[in-house]
């Protein structure tokens, strides 16, 4: 798994940023032209040169190029479905302590934009499993990790099962669901996670982050629940004027998290006292 280059290789990734500082994404080909609103920078003449090259196009315009960061790569990959956003990405990564050499499950797979970020937290010695039921999805997902990581991963697995029903997976250190009812996974995934092993749950809304919750407690396997969200807000910097931005990455969705504890051993308790049930668990 290649994850930096300091030159560039077609099929690399990249963003051509222009004078008004837009930016223009691409990924890089022999013979291809890329049009920047008139002016023409040929990618032949990107390949072969270091990241964050200054280039001229045809009417003496600069154009710098970089390497796709991975938040540049999840706001312009193709969608199959909508992806989780950076934001997400980055509190999921740190409030899901997702560590190098992690064994992390996912469910869905999606467009592989969380799939990236828990690849690269994960790093080589670690593995992302992805459950996903869609093999279009499948397709689109894989040609973006393709993409990105210039290469499809070696230690990223993908299952067309679904997540309800089906769980293969022994031993997770970590589990992220992000699909449409993830209180309905919770009951076949519980047993296969060791303990202390994180979940998180990515919600669109409150509704459903309640019946999440009542399904984690219900279960009686899982402590420290807390739910979370995030709003960014970038703000301009431009001489005297500095304000916030008039637009604003609002609401996306809820992110519940929650530990695994070990004396709920089945994966669906009847109503006892938590007491009863860790006591039972250590005459095992
Ligand atoms: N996290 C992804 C987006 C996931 S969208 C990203 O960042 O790109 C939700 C995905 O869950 C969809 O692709 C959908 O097909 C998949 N899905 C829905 N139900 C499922 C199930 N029961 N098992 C596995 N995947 C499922």
């Amino acid at each position: 798994m290649t994850l930096k280059k300091a030159v560039f290789q077609a099929g690399d990734p990249v963003i051509f940023f222009d004078k008004k500082e837009r930016s223009y994404y691409a990924i890089l080909e022999a013979e291809k032209i890329q049009n920047i609103r008139g002016d023409f920078i040929p990618h032949d003449e990107v390949i072969g040169r270091e990241d964050g090259v200054t280039l001229f196009s045809q009417r003496n315009k600069p154009v710098h190029v970089f390497r796709a960061t991975l938040s540049e790569q999840v706001l312009y990959m193709p969608r199959g479905a909508q992806v989780v956003y950076p934001k997400e990405i980055a509190l999921i990564t740190t409030y899901a302590d997702i560590f190098p050499g992690a064994k992390v499950v996912e469910a869905g797979l999606g467009s592989g934009a969380l799939t990236s970020g828990l690849l690269r937290a994960v790093g080589e010695k670690g593995t992302v499993v992805s459950y996903e039921i869609r093999d279009d999805f499948i397709n689109n997902a894989s040609k973006n990790l393709k993409n990105f990581f210039g290469g499809m991963p070696d230690n990223h697995i993908i299952r067309q099962m679904d997540v309800y029903e089906q769980f293969e997976d022994a031993d997770a250190d970590r589990l992220v669901l992000d699909l449409p009812e993830p209180w309905r996974a919770i009951e076949n995934v519980t047993p296969h996670l060791r303990s202390g092993a994180l979940i998180c749950c990515y919600i669109p809304t409150i509704l459903q982050v309640k019946t999440c919750v009542d399904e984690l407690i219900r279960s009686r396997c899982y402590i420290q629940i807390q739910v979370i969200e995030t709003l960014e807000r970038e703000w301009k910097v431009d001489n005297v004027s500095v304000r916030p931005s008039q637009r604003m990455v609002g609401h996306t969705a809820f992110l519940v998290f929650a530990r695994r504890v070990e004396f709920g051993v089945q994966p669906v308790q009847p109503a006892k006292s938590a007491r009863v049930e860790a006591e039972r668990a250590l005459k095992q």
